[in-house]
């Protein structure tokens, strides 16, 4: 049996914020405004786990009016959704994900986002695909006011 599951998120662009995408710190201009570490890509791969297990949402969890997640590590609350997926007797197989970002470029970042994240999910890298896009210059992407993340998972029966 197969399962997958879809996940979406965006957050603000501003200045004096890190941006961080997938666990991995990328210098740049701005970052991105959040109650937690506002890591866009690694919400959406939690949700795409959530989704996939019929465990719910990001926000059940990790509430974003709780202070325990104020300046969160992502990739720690992506750890404790993999623990719970594991608990639930399923394991993931595979991770397709995509960042829809004016700038700067993913590129040369890419293969260090596949590695931290297969790291937490316990796969192999060849098993995590990052994909990168950008909105055209056209909506809240492409005027530059903030950057979307979709992500797909499977899981199978442990
Ligand atoms: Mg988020």
């Amino acid at each position: 049996m197969s399962l997958a599951g879809i996940g979406y998120d965006s957050h603000r662009l501003a200045e004096g914020r890190r941006l961080i995408l997938g666990g991995v710190d990328i210098p740049g201009e701005r970052g991105l405004a959040g109650h937690s570490d506002a890591d866009v890509l690694t919400h959406a791969v939690i949700d795409a786990l959530l989704g996939a297990a019929g465990l719910g949402d990001i926000g059940e969890y990790f509430p974003d009016t709780d202070e325990r997640y104020r300046d969160a590590d992502s990739l720690e609350l992506l750890d404790n959704v993999v623990a719970r997926v594991r608990s639930a007797g399923l394991r993931v197989v595979n991770l397709d994900c995509t960042v829809v970002m004016e700038r700067p470029k993913l590129g040369p970042h890419r293969q260090e986002i596949r590695e931290r994240l297969a790291q937490v999910l316990g796969l192999e890298v060849k098993r995590v695909n990052v994909k990168a896009t950008t909105g055209e210059g056209i909506g809240f992407v492409g005027r530059g006011e903030g950057v979307a993340a979709l992500a797909v998972v499977s899981l199978d029966e442990s």
